[in-house]
């Protein structure tokens, strides 16, 4: 089964072909992302009106390179993923648009995937082996969440942020540094030439039993340490490492408190805070100490992408579900309500 997978829920917008007939990566037939960033740069964040009307200008040439560069035409396609939701409502509403009228016009069944069971599965895309039960954290612009797979499409959240995501800690405190937009990636080459210890920030509500996250008082802690500095450019980066390291070491305490409170040992990471080399060596570092092991996608599908969202599709598509013809997005939506995906297999 070969399909079309649409991502247009934030400022990327993603394209891909998922053949399930191909095992693994292989079974990636092609896949492009257009970023917005240089658009959404100058306002300091993604300006939702803008970021719909870009996809609009982008979404079908970039169907059809992607198409080329599979070497296949619509003809060949046997169903449309898309991104129904969360998300920016506009936004969304581009890729459901598309993805529905391609689907009507070529007579394929579409289905709705929902961003994060995406960034959550992105994993299994390259290892074939992986499979649940196992415990996911989701790291990403929106989202910090540590959620037990029980099985494919079976999710329960052990815990989540109760303010700032992650990646939304790394863009902010970035920007308070001055760093140009999107900052996570800036901060994160800037912590490279810092000296570990030279500042030290608490690892928050790690010092208490729960999984839950809190970032947003990290970037005070920053602020001030920054305001108080000679703001040099070692200082900087000095700050940088020891706002990496807090993240970084937090995120790794509580991973290792979901698994032993989920009583697993497989860990798999998405969303884009999964590209940070320091994040995927710690972990590394936390489930060999602990016999376990820790999967992550390579980092170009840590961050939003269509592939994610042609495999998920692909999944669900299998399992035999299919969206009626109306075009429906849900820009809040609980992972937790989707249907199982084994259920539907065996149904
Ligand atoms: P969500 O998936 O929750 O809707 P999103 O789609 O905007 O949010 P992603 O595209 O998965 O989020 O990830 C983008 C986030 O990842 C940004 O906050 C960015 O700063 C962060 N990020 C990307 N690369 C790195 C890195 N190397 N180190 C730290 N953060 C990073
Ligand atoms: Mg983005
Ligand atoms: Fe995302």
């Amino acid at each position: 089964m070969k399909v079309l997978g649409i991502e247009t829920s934030c400022d990327e917008t993603g394209v891909a072909v998922y053949d399930t007939a191909r095992p693994g990566a292989d079974g990636l037939r092609a896949h492009a992302v257009y970023s917005q960033i240089a658009l959404h740069a100058q306002y300091g964040g993604v300006v939702p009106e803008l970021a719909s009307r870009d996809h609009v200008r982008k979404l079908l040439p970039l169907i059809r390179q992607t198409l080329a560069e599979a070497g296949l035409v619509t003809a060949d396609l046997d169903g449309v993923a898309y991104t129904a939701g969360p998300g920016l409502v506009g936004a969304l509403l581009v890729g459901a648009g598309v993805a529905r009228a391609l689907a009507w016009a070529l007579e394929l069944p579409a289905v709705a995937v929902h961003h994060m069971e995406g960034h959550l599965l992105a994993p299994l895309l390259e290892d074939p082996e992986l499979a649940p039960p196992f415990v996911a954290l989701l790291v990403s612009g929106g989202h910090t969440q540590l959620v037990a797979v029980e099985a494919l499409g079976r999710y329960r959240l052990l815990g989540e942020t109760l303010d700032d995501a992650a990646g939304e800690a790394f863009d902010k405190t970035a920007k308070l540094m001055g760093l140009p937009y999107p900052g996570g990636p800036q901060l994160a080459k800037l912590a490279q030439d810092g000296r570990p210890g030279a500042y030290r920030f608490a690892r928050p509500m790690t010092d208490r039993p729960g999984l839950d996250f809190s970032f947003s008082g990290l970037k005070t802690q920053v602020l001030l340490a920054w305001q108080g500095s000679d703001r040099t450019e070692q200082t900087k980066a000095d700050i940088a490492r020891g706002f990496e390291d807090a993240v970084v070491e937090t995120l790794a305490i509580k991973c290792g408190r979901a698994l032993d409170a989920a009583d697993c040992d497989t860990l798999v990471v998405a969303g884009g805070v999964g590209a940070n080399r320091r994040l995927r060596a710690r972990l590394e570092e936390m489930a060999s100490a602990r016999g376990g092991r820790v999967r992550f996608p390579r980092p170009a599908l840590c961050t939003d992408n269509g592939a994610m969202i042609a495999f998920a599709g692909a999944l669900r598509l299998q399992a035999g579900q299919r969206e009626s013809a109306a075009v429906h997005v849900a820009p809040r939506w609980d992972m937790a309500g989707l249907p199982p995906l084994d259920a539907a297999v065996q149904a």
